[in-house]
């Protein structure tokens, strides 16, 4: 059974983040969506409501299913029994910080292997941060993130739903 951990802090899921888990499952028989406590991070959603949107989001997906963490990456990793971490590459913003992350990672723990997938070229601009500013100026999020994503949003911000 090999198993991929796709860690991050998904405040909120988009649809780039789905379009990786798609991708990922593909090459495993088992992805795990772990979302990170990442208090430091001053997160907009709470754990609870990330997870929920993660969960309701991978609903329709066999062999994926989702978890909260808040310990270090590679520790869970090997809890879950899992051989590698899945990142999303957008663009060569994105690359340093992820290449950083992935040799400290493989310096904490050599068995695990970090493995960057990229999503379709419709979702390299996308990131949770610029869809909670579109969000919260009462913008249409609609085709960026799923509804129910989309709905979470609005009544964070208390924004109108405009209609998709
Ligand atoms: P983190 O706080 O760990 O960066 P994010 O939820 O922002 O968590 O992202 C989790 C992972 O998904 C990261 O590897 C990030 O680069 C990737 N990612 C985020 N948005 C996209 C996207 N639109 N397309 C592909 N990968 C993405």
């Amino acid at each position: 059974m090999r198993t991929a951990i796709y860690p991050g802090s998904f405040d909120p899921l988009t649809n780039g983040h789905l379009d990786v888990i798609e991708r990922a499952i593909k090459l495993f028989d088992r992805v795990i969506v772990a979302v990170a406590r990442n208090e430091s991070k001053q997160p907009l959603f709470t754990l609870e409501e990330r997870l929920k949107l993660v969960r309701k989001s991978i609903r329709q997906l066999p062999h994926v299913e989702a978890d909260s963490f808040d310990c270090l990456l590679v520790d869970y990793v090997e809890r879950r029994s899992a051989q590698a971490i899945i990142r999303g590459l957008r663009a060569v913003s994105d690359f340093e910080f992820e290449f950083q992350l992935a040799l400290m990672n493989r310096k904490l723990n050599e068995n695990i292997e970090t493995i960057f997938m990229m999503p379709k070229d419709t979702y390299t601009f996308l990131s949770s941060r610029m869809i909670k500013e579109i969000a919260q100026l009462g913008g249409n999020v609609g085709s960026f993130v799923p509804a129910h994503v989309r709905t979470a949003l609005c009544d964070k911000f208390k924004t109108k739903s405009a209609p998709i």
